[in-house]
């Protein structure tokens, strides 16, 4: 069975046709810039050319439209009829307490996303625009929603509440919730096949180091902690996004730069991480690195500081679960970046990890990169959300 799966952003649409049995990828693409001037749609055939195409979208109906015409093009298409798309994975943000696992989407659950929205104001919607867009022009075609949060609900009590009035948490669902849920799940499992150990006997750290960047304690198979929180501004410092702050810096910075909560939030989700402690070097690992090379100052604060904190928070989810026997690295600086890897492994000797150096070379692709005596082992597992969410829609739908 042939799985459409959709990631849809307020302007934005990633996809991906998998083919659920082989778990092999037929194409994939994104519209950019829907509802905006200038929208594109790139298309990829799987060992294909890839196509650009400039083509109004004024919604995402539109987007979704597109999607499928160049998915049945009679040239470079990989299908000849919607009939051969078996089900839609839909990539939904935030789950809330509601969903602890994946769903057909029904019109209860439409709803039920729809009432998470003020918990991702920014994202549940897009989602929800995403899902109609499908019922509209695929109206038979069963479609699956796939949490961001839902790998992390098995969190126990004392990980996910924060120290604040227990009312807030009764009367808004004020709580740690997490996100790229579906990636810590899928690198996780991964890691267990690839050290051929019982996923249920391990305690596993995930390292997702991309733009934004998460960090997970997975026990026995079930999250035990994560570093996101209500919202993903919590935690590691990311791409643009402060991470872990002092909350009273937010009132601090309002007086002395004369700016609201909400221009402080935005300095936070977009103008912080990497890129603001770099002097807005970079957001970018690759250009961090450059001037990490070349001795700037800049680049090797950022790049320690933010090592460091990986670090800090692996030593955290060690005593989380007494004991990890493996650390996995993963996203697009997890996968691709052995500066930072070795930075963070700096700070592990006390736990029995030894980096191989050589091994650490690695980019992008799974390999054990500890060395064969090394008490915990370190990884690098390339994820890859969009098979997670194949995998999942298919086994709710097949
Ligand atoms: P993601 O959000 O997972 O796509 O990760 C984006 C980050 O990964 C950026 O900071 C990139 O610099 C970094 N990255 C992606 N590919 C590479 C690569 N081949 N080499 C080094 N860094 C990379």
């Amino acid at each position: 069975m042939n799985i459409l799966v959709i990631n849809c952003g307020s302007s934005s649409l990633k996809f991906q046709l998998i083919d659920a049995e082989t778990e092999k990828q037929i194409a994939k693409g994104l519209c950019e810039r829907i509802g905006i001037d200038g929208s594109q749609i790139v298309y990829q055939p799987a060992g294909g050319e890839k196509e650009e195409t400039v083509t109004p979208m004024p919604d995402h109906t539109k987007a979704i439209e597109l999607v499928l015409n160049a998915l049945m093009n009679e040239k470079t298409g990989v299908v000849k009829s919607l009939d051969e798309i078996g089900a839609v994975g839909h990539r939904i943000v935030h789950g809330g307490e509601k969903f602890a696992s994946s769903t057909i989407i029904t019109d209860e659950v439409i709803e039920a996303i729809r009432a998470c929205n003020d918990l991702a104001p920014l994202h549940n919607p897009a989602n929800l625009i995403g899902i109609d867009a499908c019922k509209k022009l695929m109206p038979d075609t069963p479609m699956v929603g796939v949490f961001d949060t839902a790998f992390h609900q098995t969190m126990p009590q004392h990980a996910y509440l924060y120290g604040l009035p227990y009312e807030y948490y009764e009367k808004y669902k004020v709580r740690r919730y997490g996100f790229h849920g579906t990636s810590h799940s899928y690198v996780s499992k991964r890691a267990a096949e690839i050290l051929g150990k019982k996923y249920e006997d391990m305690k596993i750290i995930v390292c997702h180091l991309g733009n934004g960047a998460s960090i997970s304690a997975v026990e026995n198979g079930r999250c035990v902690d994560t570093s996101m929180g209500l919202t993903p501004l919590e935690g590691l410092i990311m791409g643009t996004r402060s991470g872990d702050i002092d909350p009273a810096i937010i009132e601090f910075i309002a007086h002395k730069e004369n700016k609201t909560i909400d221009e402080v939030m935005t300095i936070l989700n977009k103008k912080s991480g990497v890129l603001g402690l770099s002097d807005n070097l970079s957001s970018d690992f690759r250009d961090l690195e450059k001037s990490y090379v070349a001795g700037e100052e800049r680049g090797l604060r950022t790049i320690l500081a933010f090592s460091y904190r990986v670090a800090k928070y692996i030593g955290a989810y060690a005593a989380a679960m007494n004991g990890v026997d493996a650390i996995c690295f993963t996203a697009g600086v997890g996968e691709n970046n052995p500066l930072v890897r070795k930075h963070v492994c700096e700070h592990l000797g006390y736990l029995g990890m030894t980096l191989d150096e050589e091994k650490n070379q690695v980019r992008g692709e799974d390999r054990e990169i500890s060395t064969p005596d090394s008490k915990v082992k370190a990884l690098v597992v390339p994820t890859n959300e969009e098979l997670a969410i194949a995998r999942e829609t298919f086994a709710l739908v097949k």
